[in-house]
């Protein structure tokens, strides 16, 4: 019955998000590496393939994003495989998880309950830990990716398997670059988001940010950021935190309560004493009152959802979109299908499409690597054998993986979704 390790990709085959990795040992028992959802055109959440949580040693959340956590109660009806994560993780991804409850109930085959019983199985871990479970050897890695978040290091089967999952390697105002020197692995299944596109320096990306949200409030205008809940917007309170930025700023929707939670697990952010000092500069939106009044003074409003799609951004918006003295500066990604999209493209806003008066711009604050910067990680790494892309579009993966073969002379897969790969 021993068949050796191998890898089965559920889920991040060839797409953006949804990750999901088994990890099988030679007795046949997996360690399943992050259980995410992406969601569809109706909002409704996608799941990543089956696979049986009696047939689980353990289950590894990476990091608190829904892509790499909103499936993993499924795991939990029934068993309960041991869950491991860092502390910072687990508190984040049960906000997340309960939020999307209330946002996705009817499609959701768990409720809160369900998501108490999972974190009740929790092994919390930090970088120095490792873990021995079954036939495995769990190791955790510094990523760079958001506060909380580690690669996962597997030895089974005298084979060394290092997850990156979403990673970053250049500093931010959160967190460090990933580090991966020393390591050495024998398969590395790396993220691959963004395999062509190279981001702009981020210190110039920062300066140009900042240079435009003064001068917008210094001629009397608001500047609205909508921003993802977790990370982005904290990452945008430390940088105006940093430059002493002497104007109001707000911060409405679960921000806060993360940036508090990341305060809680301080040697998880780069910088505590940034953060820290955001909080105490900058105002929160209790309600209401407090949202007509930071639309009243010139000032910056940090704001879910940081696509525009619904959250109290799209309510901002529309009472600001139309006059050309307020900004909306936009510091995520925005997928196709977002109104933050329609935004960029089209230039409009609000079901009529009415026409954004207010000045807009995009900012790259992106917390995932470039294909160059995988390349460079790669590089850390010794003793590589075999290179898995995954979590990117399939198009950008071929030219990043010719790239890696040209300068790393490994072999490199491009699974879909299913798709089982031998170590
Ligand atoms: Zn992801
Ligand atoms: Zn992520």
């Amino acid at each position: 019955m021993s068949e050796g390790a191998r890898i089965e990709v559920l889920g991040s085959g060839r797409e953006v998000g949804r990750a999901a990795i088994a990890v099988w040992g030679p007795s046949g028992k997996a360690v399943l590496l992050d259980y995410g959802v992406n969601f569809d055109e109706e909002d409704r959440p996608v799941f990543p393939g089956h696979i049986r949580p009696r047939d689980l040693e353990a289950v590894v959340l990476t990091h608190s994003h829904l892509d790499h956590v909103g499936a993993a109660p499924m795991l939990y009806a029934s068993v309960r495989p041991k869950l491991v994560a860092t502390p910072l993780t687990l508190d984040v991804s049960r906000l997340l998880l309960l939020d999307m409850i209330k946002l996705n109930g009817p499609y959701l085959p768990f409720d809160e309950q369900v998501v108490d019983m999972m974190l009740e199985a929790a092994e919390t871990v930090t970088y120095s830990d490792s873990i021995d479970i079954g036939d495995f050897h769990l190791g955790f890695v510094y990523n760079g990716h958001i506060p909380g978040s580690f690669g996962v290091l597997v030895e089974v089967d005298g084979k060394r398997i290092l997850y990156t999952s979403d990673m970053n390697t250049i500093e931010t105002k959160l967190m460090g670059p990933a580090s991966f020197n020393g390591l050495s692995a024998d398969v590395v299944i790396v993220e691959s988001t963004y395999s062509t596109y190279t981001h702009p320096n981020r210190r110039d990306t920062e300066e140009r940010f900042y240079k435009s949200v003064r001068e917008v409030v210094e001629s009397g205008g608001v500047v609205l950021v909508p921003a993802f809940s977790v990370s982005r917007s904290q990452e945008i309170m430390a940088l105006l935190a940093e430059r002493d930025f002497e104007y109001p700023v707000w911060v409405d929707g679960m921000s806060r309560k993360v940036a508090e939670l990341y305060l809680e697990h301080s040697r998880c952010l780069r910088e505590p004493a940034l953060l820290k000092r955001a909080i105490s500069m900058q105002n929160l939106v209790r309600g209401w009152g407090d949202r007509r009044r930071a639309m009243k003074e010139a000032g910056v409003i940090i704001s879910s959802a940081g696509t525009l799609k619904g959250g109290p951004s799209l309510y901002y918006l529309k009472k600001l979109g139309g006059d050309p003295s307020n900004a909306v500066f936009l510091v995520s990604f925005q997928p196709p299908g977002t109104p933050g999209r329609r935004l960029v493209e089209e230039g409009v806003f609000e079901d009529g499409g009415e026409p954004l008066k207010a000045r807009l711009e995009w900012f790259d604050f992106s917390s995932h690597t470039d294909g160059r910067g995988v390349i460079e990680a790669l590089k850390q790494i010794k003793g590589v054998e075999k290179v898995v892309l995954v979590h990117g579009e399939y198009e950008g993966q071929e030219l990043l993986a010719s790239k890696i073969r040209e300068k790393l002379g490994v072999e490199v897969y491009i699974p879909e979704n299913g798709e089982s790969i031998p170590v």
